[in-house]
């Protein structure tokens, strides 16, 4: 077996509510769930769902710090649903794909909202500025053993004890089931991925030193503080 340099890196895990440990394989996001949210950044709200990624290990577990990130001057919180799979299938049916579901958290899709908005106005990727280093505050994954499979309850964002955003899940333009199938119709899900499922309107701008706590109602919460 040929040598490898500097690998293998990882396992990126996420910490399981009730113990253990969850080993992240890919990060997938849903852009503009909400219909509130989609027209704050003034778009149409029956458009079909779009992916983006984030790298894994982007994810930030255990409630800590973030740096305030480089090359942006309009650094924004969006609270998420995130789907943690626990089941490999390609072309999943709607009616199959909680199924799929290993569990819930409550997570963070920090995005750089300034490079963002340039590279839609010039047709570019977001990579940079959605997938940095340290883009994805995640709490501890609720197995669905455990909570169900919620499809209603508040999903809100705290800034500083101010809370910035709230939305229900049972709001979401495209929910857990159909998110999955239509991701699945993309690319094969497997054992591992997260799903960051869009975010609800009221999305905003951090600075050193603020304190972000999200909750999602039946699911759990995520805390990070930006230094
Ligand atoms: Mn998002």
């Amino acid at each position: 077996m040929a040598d490898v340099l500097f690998g293998p890196h990882g396992p990126v895990t996420v910490p399981i509510a009730r113990g253990g440990l969850f080993a992240v394989r890919r990060v997938y996001c849903v852009g503009r769930n909400y219909a509130e949210h989609a027209a704050e950044m003034g778009h149409d709200t029956r458009e079909p769902p779009f992916f983006f990624g984030k790298p894994a290990d982007a994810l930030v577990t255990g409630g800590a710090d973030i740096p305030y990130p480089s090359q942006t001057a309009d650094f924004h919180h969006e609270i998420e649903l995130v789907v943690a799979i626990g089941k490999d299938g390609s072309d999943i049916a709607p009616a199959e794909a909680l199924g799929h579901v290993y569990g819930y958290a409550a997570g963070l899709d920090m995005t750089r909202r300034d490079l963002q908005a340039q590279a839609k106005k010039a047709g570019r990727p977001w990579d940079m500025a959605k997938g940095f280093d340290q883009s994805a505050p995640i709490g501890s994954i609720a197995p669905a053993s455990a909570i169900g499979h919620p499809d209603s309850g508040a999903i809100t964002l705290s800034v500083n004890g101010t809370q910035r955003q709230k939305g229900d899940l049972a709001d979401q333009i495209w929910n857990v089931a159909d998110t999955i199938a239509y991701l699945s119709s993309f690319v094969a899900l497997r054992a591992g991925d997260l799903i960051m499922t869009g975010t609800p309107a009221g999305v905003g701008a951090v600075a050193r030193g603020d304190v972000l706590e999200g909750a999602i109602a039946g699911v759990g919460t995520v805390r990070t503080r930006v230094v």
